[in-house]
């Protein structure tokens, strides 16, 4: 069994309010939302990082951004929203599975 959260996730073995799919991505609520609408959108392929996806599969960024963007439209997030990726300590990353935070349904503020 992998320790990776959101290879758990992908898996079924973990719990997640999956909101949308595609044969490559999965998005699904974030447990501690930082805004109204707060979803995460992960690869179904394990990659550390943006950078790691990068080095392997760099259309997989597109799709997980295309992905996103799906969901922010679903969302009804007509007035904005922020996709965000986190990566290594600096960034604050927590999870080291790829994921795109998808932030929005209220006025979001200044990224410092
Ligand atoms: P990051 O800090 O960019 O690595 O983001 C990790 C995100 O994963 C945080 O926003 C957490 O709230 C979220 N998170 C952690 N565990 C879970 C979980 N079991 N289900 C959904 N989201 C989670």
């Amino acid at each position: 069994m992998t320790d990776c959260l959101f290879c758990r996730i992908v898996a079924g073995e973990v719990p997640a309010t999956v909101v949308a799919q595609t044969d490559r991505t999965l998005a699904f609520r974030d447990v501690a939302p930082q805004a109204p609408t707060h979803v995460l959108v992960v690869p179904r392929e394990h990659h550390a990082d943006a950078a790691a996806c990068a080095d392997a599969d760099p259309a997989l960024l597109g799709e997980l951004l295309a992905a996103a963007t799906d969901v922010a439209r679903a969302e009804g997030l007509t007035g904005g929203y922020r996709l965000l990726t986190n990566t290594g300590p600096d960034a604050g990353q927590t999870v080291h599975h790829l994921h795109v935070h998808v932030l929005g349904g209220r006025p979001l503020g200044g990224l410092g």
